[in-house]
């Protein structure tokens, strides 16, 4: 019998999730066919208001480290940092050859070079349409357009079927670079060997209707640059949204304006995008940013980072008067062409407030149609759902409430109610003969990162939550181990607490508690620093939680003299 072919027909195929799937952000997973693992996308998260002093969060990859040698290959969908962001930690685990486009592979290699781990890396650039053979699997990269260039849905044929991850997507008909998404070739894969299971992004699921094309936001900038003879422009919008960047610069053309860009991901973009020929400057536009004071602020346009008001950016950093080279006045038209994405809705409000101290005119996407969004609405994944007629479907990339509602979208369009999945981070996924089931988990909790620190667990997380919302209470014992007593009184300190009573109580009951219990610990001939340490700790915590009601750090301190 030959059991090479008869373990292609009977082994199941896994789909393992680490992350994206319950959450915005941090997408990564992995496929698995006859025992070899294809990972696709490696994301970072932005961290979230209940996580101070975070930087970025990162799937969790045990799973992943554990089985770094069945691992052939790291598929990149598009070069979006919630994709492809966490490279540069997984590689410090693993080593495999990581396929994407040109465009993918540029950013994403950057940030692996300026971790060190080059060596690590041997990236392979894939074309559209391209089939490349990873392991045992033949790995297909569709066109599909999104707000970055050159992002691909994949499709995977397995023994068990074609298995096609849509990655992030939009149905854009009028595209900047003309390159739509090829529904063509899914429908030629649905209605040959078929489509055995879906994956598809659920971002939009819960919007009506369709996502406006690219173009249309080329459009309205024109009209925006063109009415503002007398205004410098500054313009600030996502560093990898090229297509975005594109129509900026054409639109500053147009009115005969001069470029510069602001921002170290921009200017990193821009060159790379060049290079790559996906973005189109004519000679003598581009200028250094040190040099537009020199212009009239009518020739001037300045595309920036710093769309998200994240606080350390171009644009925050003007609108709070820091930025080194632009001072804003009553002469600046500011155009913001971005949304906040979920939890930066704040930062971009303080950072609108502020340029209207300036004098500034600011346009934003809640009073122009400035920018349009790079994910698939109901429409467009109604029609997915109908070129593609997968047998089985699980919703990716999503909140809890955009999975269930593309599920809901996907059987209102025919895939069977038992077959469809509402999976979650750590979930595996089998498909096999008889169907898909989840079967099995795998670690996937947040791994936080924190810039200066490194990893952060949850427990500091938690203390960081505490001294902020509860502040701190301190007390300072010391004793005499000898003779075994205290020498003074305890003293107490706390730290962002305000009322007069409670410090006063504190003060004269706390300190009564803590040193009765010290005192009686102190009984005990074996008792240390460490244990009376535990003591005073459990005393003042019990008196704080119990008396005062309250959930402050306790920190104590045990002098032995
Ligand atoms: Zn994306
Ligand atoms: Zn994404």
């Amino acid at each position: 019998m030959n059991s090479a072919s008869c373990m292609a027909e009977t082994t199941p195929v896994r789909v393992i999730f680490f992350g994206g799937l319950g959450e915005i952000g941090r997408n990564c997973a992995a496929i698995e066919v006859e025992g070899r693992l294809i990972i696709v996308d490696v994301g970072i998260m932005f961290p979230e208001a209940d996580m101070p002093g975070v930087d970025l969060v990162l799937p969790d990859f045990t799973y992943l480290r554990e089985n770094a040698d069945r691992v052939d290959g790291i598929v990149l969908t598009h070069g979006h940092e919630d994709h492809v962001g966490g490279l540069s930690y997984l590689l410090r685990d693993l080593a495999a050859p990581i396929y994407g486009s040109a465009l993918a592979i540029g950013i994403a290699s950057h940030r692996v070079r300026e971790a060190g781990l080059s060596d690590q890396a041997r990236f392979v650039e894939v074309a559209d349409g391209e089939t490349v053979t990873i392991g045992p699997c033949e790995v297909e990269f569709i066109a599909v357009t999104h707000s970055v260039p050159s992002a691909h849905a994949i499709a995977f044929h397995t023994p068990q079927g074609v298995i096609v991850h849509s990655g992030d997507f939009k149905i854009d008909l009028q595209p900047v670079d003309g390159r739509r998404t090829n529904l063509a070739r899914f429908g030629e894969i649905a209605n040959t060997t078929g489509i055995r299971l879906l994956l598809a992004d659920s971002t939009n699921a819960e919007e009506l209707g369709f996502t406006a094309s690219e173009t249309d936001v080329g459009a309205v900038l024109r009209v925006i640059f063109l009415a503002r003879t007398d205004k410098r422009i500054i313009c600030a919008c996502f560093a990898s949204h090229l297509h975005r960047i594109q129509q900026i610069v054409d639109a500053a053309v147009l009115s005969g304006r001069k470029v510069a860009t602001l921002g170290r991901s921009m200017q990193n973009n821009v060159e790379l995008a060049r290079r790559l020929g996906i973005l189109t400057v004519p000679d003598g536009t581009l200028i250094d940013i040190t040099t537009i004071d020199s212009y009239d602020p009518s020739q001037i346009c300045v595309v920036s980072t710093g769309s998200q008001g994240e606080p350390l950016a171009a644009l925050s950093l003007m609108a709070s008067g820091q930025s080194r080279f632009i001072e804003l006045s009553d002469r600046d038209a500011v155009v913001i062409s971005a949304h906040p994405i979920p939890g930066n809705e704040w930062g971009v409000g303080r950072v609108i407030d502020q340029l209207h101290r300036h004098g500034c005119e600011v346009i934003h996407s809640g009073n122009h149609a400035v920018h349009v969004s790079g994910h698939a609405r109901r429409g467009e994944l109604s029609i997915l759902q109908s070129v593609t007629k997968p047998e089985y479907f699980v919703p990716v990339h999503g909140e809890y409430r955009h999975l269930f509602h593309h599920r809901e979208l996907a059987q209102s369009m025919g895939v069977a109610k038992e077959n469809s999945l509402l999976a979650l981070d750590g979930d595996i996924v089998v498909l096999d003969e008889k169907g898909i089931r989840i079967e099995g988990h795998v670690p996937a909790g947040y791994l936080y990162v924190d810039g200066a620190d490194g990893d952060v667990d949850h427990g500091i997380l938690r203390d960081r939550q505490v001294l902020a919302t509860e502040g701190l209470v301190m007390v300072v014992v010391t004793v005499d181990l000898e003779a075994r007593d205290l020498v003074a009184e305890p003293e107490i300190i706390t730290r962002g607490w305000k009322a007069e009573s409670a410090e006063r109580m504190l003060a004269s009951e706390g300190v009564d508690t803590v040193a009765a219990a010290v005192r009686s610990a102190l009984k005990d001939p074996a008792t240390d620093i460490d244990a009376l340490t535990k003591v005073a700790r459990r005393a003042l915590g019990r008196f704080v939680g119990t008396k005062m009601r309250r959930k402050a750090m306790i920190v104590p301190v045990i002098v032995g003299v």
